[in-house]
């Protein structure tokens, strides 16, 4: 709630999934509850008698569409590197590429959720950004509803792009601190061409549209909480009509009890929409709620994609079994080994993608690798390609699904 403007009973009572009728008039004041101990104080009249206090299920609010439509690529990228440059000179003074994305292809659908994981510095930031045009694109194609903008000239090809809007991790950054949200808005929808009295309607809708007040357009970004800003940041995205919106960890920066907000939220926008989504997080078990399919990306590859099902319960390779032994488990108060699921740390860091591996560019971390199976020389030898593995996974990995067992559940 409004700090100004607090409710007269629990200021808790609006979010709470076991409020009752006095909740709503009365504040609970902090005491002793029949639950706890003698030094365990909670302002609540629940718990104040000893009622349960249940926790709702994580994306309750928001049932899903039991029928996904029809779909349709919105977004095809093909082959795609981007060149970071490098400080090394090579033969003849010339300095060797440096892919910190190399060959990348991936396909984004209308109405579906493509997550794109891997650890920080493996190139997924670079590739996404290098989608809206920030990062240079050095091969490859990029094609928005089948047409490839790396082809066109400007300003057609910002015309086609603006299809693609990007969600920053901190929308804070994204808004300027002196506009108003009602001036950040128009900014966005007179990019679209929207414009005059039909500009005020459409700002308003879009601020109700993402759970907001549309008496809040005069505040400015300082004024609203975390959770709020990300809600900002998503309207004005959706004022220039994308098609298909990057979310670059969209949630990472927020409150655990914000975070599954936020997914409702993107999903009611999906649901109703049919935009289709890039979501990109270093942790599986961030995307896992949303996501249709599932790209795992290791130090400018892909090395494993497919159905995200398929994905979490058989993870064909090494790298991704490894994320998902690490995620927190999605069952409340599983610990580790409870589901026969092994931690599987990781030795060393990421590579530098000015000076990967021979082979397999997972080799020097790798499990079940040459690190640990001296005879498996076919990985420092022979770059794994990406091909058929699992339930309509694929994964370049020479030895597919064999850490798969330790990881399911
Ligand atoms: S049940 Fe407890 S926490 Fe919930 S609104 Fe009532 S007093 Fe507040
Ligand atoms: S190809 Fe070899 S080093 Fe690479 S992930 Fe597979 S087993 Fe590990």
């Amino acid at each position: 709630p409004d700090p100004a403007g607090l409710p007269a009973g629990c200021a808790f009572a609006e979010r709470c999934a076991v409020a009752e009728s006095r909740c709503h008039s009365e504040q609970p004041v902090l005491l002793t509850s029949p639950g706890g101990g003698p030094r365990h104080l909670a302002a609540c009249f629940v718990a104040e008698r000893g009622g349960e206090i249940t926790a709702p299920e994580e994306g309750t609010g928001h049932v899903r569409k039991a029928e996904q439509t029809a779909t349709k690529a919105l977004l095809e990228v093909r082959d795609l590197r981007v060149d970071v440059g490098s400080r090394r000179r090579g033969l003849f003074g010339r300095e060797p590429a440096v892919y910190a994305v190399d060959s990348v292809s991936l396909t984004v659908e209308s109405g579906r959720t493509l997550g794109l994981v891997g650890e920080s510095g493996c190139g997924k930031s670079t590739l996404s950004r290098a989608l809206v045009g920030i990062n240079k694109i050095a091969g490859g194609t990029v094609e928005v509803e089948g047409q490839d903008v790396t082809a066109m000239e400007e300003p057609e090809r910002e015309r086609v792009r603006s299809h693609v809007q990007y969600l920053f991790q901190d929308p804070y950054a994204s808004l300027n601190p002196r506009r108003t949200i009602r001036q950040s808005l128009a900014e966005a929808l007179a990019l679209s061409g929207v414009r005059g009295a039909e500009q005020e309607t459409r700002a308003r809708e879009l601020m109700r549209q993402v759970g907001l007040r549309d008496d809040h357009l005069d505040r400015y970004p300082h004024a609203f909480s975390g959770g709020q800003r990300q809600r900002i940041g998503i309207a004005r995205a959706l004022a220039r009509q994308p098609h298909v919106l990057i979310l670059d960890e969209p949630v990472s920066a927020l409150d655990v009890s914000v975070q599954a907000q936020i997914i409702n939220l993107l999903e009611e926008i999906q649901d109703e929409l049919g935009v289709g989504y890039l979501f990109i997080a270093h942790d599986l078990s961030v995307v896992r709620h949303l996501s249709d399919t599932v790209a795992v990306m290791y130090l400018g590859r892909i090395v494993e994609d497919g159905p995200a099902e398929a994905v979490y319960a058989n993870p064909q390779h090494p790298y991704t079994a490894a994320l998902l032994s690490a995620s927190p488990s999605p069952v409340p108060g599983e610990r580790e080994g409870e589901s026969g699921r092994e931690r599987i740390v990781l030795g060393g860091d990421l590579p530098s993608p000015a000076a990967p591996p021979s082979g397999c560019r997972f080799r020097t971390r790798c499990p079940i690798g040459p690190l640990v199976n001296r005879e498996r020389t076919v990985c420092k030898e022979k770059d794994p390609q990406l091909t058929a593995a699992g339930d309509g996974q694929r994964a370049a990995c020479h030895f597919p699904g064999e850490l798969a067992a330790t990881t399911s559940r």
